[in-house]
């Protein structure tokens, strides 16, 4: 609907709104005239009159509640209702003005009086309530107050005259109050109307952006999943060749960059789903009570691995507060931040070291702040560039970094889950010397104790290894899968659909299945269901899904779907043999322990 008939519309519905309530004061305006003329006007010809009167105000109160809705977009009909509008006009007009024509002039000065002021008070109030279609309003007031200046002035009296002279400087008040109000009441609506339409286009643009943000999301889903599922063979078979005993030297140096490429792509698509995640504002803390120093340690020790490798010394001094005390905190969020933070300076610094500090700021009774510090003597970042480096995808122009591998979006990402933990974070450094990045979380100190992580080694161990069902349509991953079990000490058996794994299911009883969630025909949700319906010996196995599906909707329809656990692909050895220990009651620990230590270095992804 265009604007033009809209305001159109507007106007329509303004005056329509009011009809019922004018056409009840006209009824009763007819009323009380007939009762001011009834000795004046003889009884048969007011009657008619009256009767005349009535049946337009009838006939205009029925039409104006049968008028269309105001919202309905029904444009013919607007039409015929702004024709309709002009006729109702002169039907209400035309008792009136005739009431002037036909006894103006014949009845006493009093009753004429009288009359002039009916005439007028309803030539007055009309075409006020009809302001709003100033073409009505006109014709209203123009054919009620027509005739009787006409009447008045051929009348010729003095006394007509005059009245005359005051109906028509009453006529031309009302057409310049009509037309004002009209005005206002089209500048009135076209602000409305501006409203709207900028509503309207804000509504739009919302969706639109939407639309983009839940087509980006699902880019991002299907790409993740597609360079994750080669990532797997990637990572998964080079620590697996790595892991064989008489590997000569070179070759096994050449498979580490192979495998630590692997990971290193493994973490930017990582970077680049958290960063979508936290984009689109769903970055969830789970905070748990936690103790710090565990976590910072098992940070360190991740990293000393390579920062030994580049003959740096990475060392942390924490303070002795941190043992004792546990604090809310989202453990998994804090590490990634300081892993960021300490991977950057080992990466970046190349020679020297590498020194992490913890410190401990209580602010109140319940509240303290916990300071992180990761000082290096590395190249140091120009004064000019540290306004820009917590910005996405910044990475320094100098040309020492580019040697480097990076996604650009690791500080981003820090800063923006130190941001949501009410923390700030920033850097001090200085060019050749090297830089102090830091950041300070502010923490509630934690009643409850931080569950214990239950220790793998004091479980019972399975002494014959575990029964245990790889589902997975693509060969490349089965194959991998079944042979890190093996050689872990369990029995793979391998299932290449859904409902071969439903089969497999029924007819043998495993201790652990492992589910992949994407395969053609049955996907690993409907199996699984399927697998719950058995009878218990069999339903209740515990399933693993072991996925490129790793977004947290995607991990939720897994536990859904009736599944025990979660592991994304690519997966570390150590963390699927961990995850299949706890699924599975820790029966593998000797398993575990079997295996060659060269597998279980792997870094875990971020
Ligand atoms: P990435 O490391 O993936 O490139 P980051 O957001 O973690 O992305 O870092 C952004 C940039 O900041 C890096 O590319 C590097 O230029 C600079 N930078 C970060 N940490 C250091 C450091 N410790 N020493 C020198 N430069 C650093």
């Amino acid at each position: 609907m265009t604007t033009k008939l809209r305001l159109h519309r507007d106007q329509l519905s303004a005056v329509a709104r009011v009809t019922p309530y004018a056409m009840a004061g006209y009824g009763v305006n007819v009323a009380l005239a007939t009762a001011a003329f009834w000795n004046t006007i003889p009884a048969r010809d007011l009657l008619l009159w009256a009767f005349l009167s009535l049946t337009a105000c009838g006939i205009v109160g029925v039409r104006s509640f049968h008028r269309p809705p105001a919202t309905h977009d029904r444009n013919p009909d607007e039409l015929r209702s702004a024709r309709n509008a002009l006729l109702f006009a002169v039907l209400l007009a035309l008792p009136w003005s005739s009431l002037a024509m036909f006894w103006a002039g014949t009845v006493s000065g009093t009753s004429e009086a009288i009359l002039t002021a009916f005439v007028v008070g309803m030539a007055a109030s009309g075409s006020i309530l009809l302001a709003p279609i100033p073409a009505a309003a006109l014709t209203y007031a123009g054919t009620i107050l027509g005739p009787l200046i006409v009447k008045l002035l051929v009348l010729g009296s003095r006394e007509n005259v005059v009245l005359g002279a005051l109906a028509i400087s009453f006529l031309v008040f009302l057409i310049v109050l009509v037309m004002t109000n009209a005005r206002m009441f089209m500048e009135r609506l076209k602000v409305l109307e501006r409203l709207r339409v900028s509503i309207e286009d804000a509504k739009a643009a919302n969706e639109a952006a939407q639309r983009a943000t839940s087509a980006k999301s699902e880019f991002f889903a299907t790409m993740s999943h597609e360079i994750r599922t080669p990532l797997n063979s990637v990572i998964g078979y080079t620590s697996l060749v790595l892991a064989r005993r008489g590997l000569n030297a070179e070759d096994a140096r050449d498979l580490e960059i192979v495998r630590d490429a692997g990971r290193s792509l493994l973490n930017t698509v990582n970077d680049i789903l958290d960063f979508s995640a936290i984009e689109a504002g769903r970055l969830k803390l789970l905070l748990a009570p936690t103790l710090l120093r565990p976590m910072i340690e098992s940070c360190l020790s991740l990293m000393q691995v390579e920062a030994r490798a580049k003959g740096l010394a990475l060392s942390a001094e924490i303070d002795s507060a941190l043992d004792e005390v546990s604090v809310e905190a989202d453990a998994q969020r804090v590490r990634q931040v300081l892993v960021n933070l300490v991977g950057n300076a080992v990466k970046f610094t190349s020679e020297g070291r590498v020194d992490v500090e913890a410190k401990w700021l209580r602010r109140s009774e319940d509240i303290v702040a916990i300071r992180f510090i990761v000082k290096d003597t590395g190249p140091g970042i120009p004064q000019k560039s540290i306004p820009e480096l917590f910005n996405r995808f910044s990475q320094l122009d100098g040309s020492y970094e580019r040697r480097f591998t990076g996604s650009g979006l690791g500080l981003a990402i820090s800063k923006s889950i130190v941001v949501a933990m009410d923390g700030e974070i920033g850097v001090q450094s200085e060019l050749g010397v090297g830089s102090a990045f830091w950041f300070e979380l502010p923490l509630i100190v934690s009643r409850a104790l931080p569950a214990i992580e239950r220790s793998v080694e004091a479980r019972p161990a399975s002494p014959g290894g575990l029964n245990i069902l790889v589902v997975d349509d693509m060969e490349p991953n089965r194959r991998l899968t079944s042979t890190v079990l093996r050689r872990a000490g369990h029995r793979a058996v391998t299932a290449a659909s859904g409902a071969e794994a439903i089969s497999l299911a029924k007819s043998e009883t495993f201790d652990v299945i492992l589910m992949d969630m994407q395969m053609p025909g049955m996907n690993g949700l409907a199996a699984t269901k399927e697998i719950r319906k058995l009878p218990p010996n069999q339903g209740q196995v515990p399933i693993i899904a072991m996925t490129a599906n790793v977004l947290p909707n995607e991990i939720a329809s897994c536990y859904a779907a009736g599944m025990t656990a979660h592991i994304g692909k690519p997966f570390e050895i150590d963390e699927l043999l961990r995850t299949i220990e706890a699924a599975s009651d820790g029966a593998t620990a000797s398993a575990r322990a079997r295996l060659p230590a060269a597998m279980m270095a792997g870094r875990k992804p971020l």
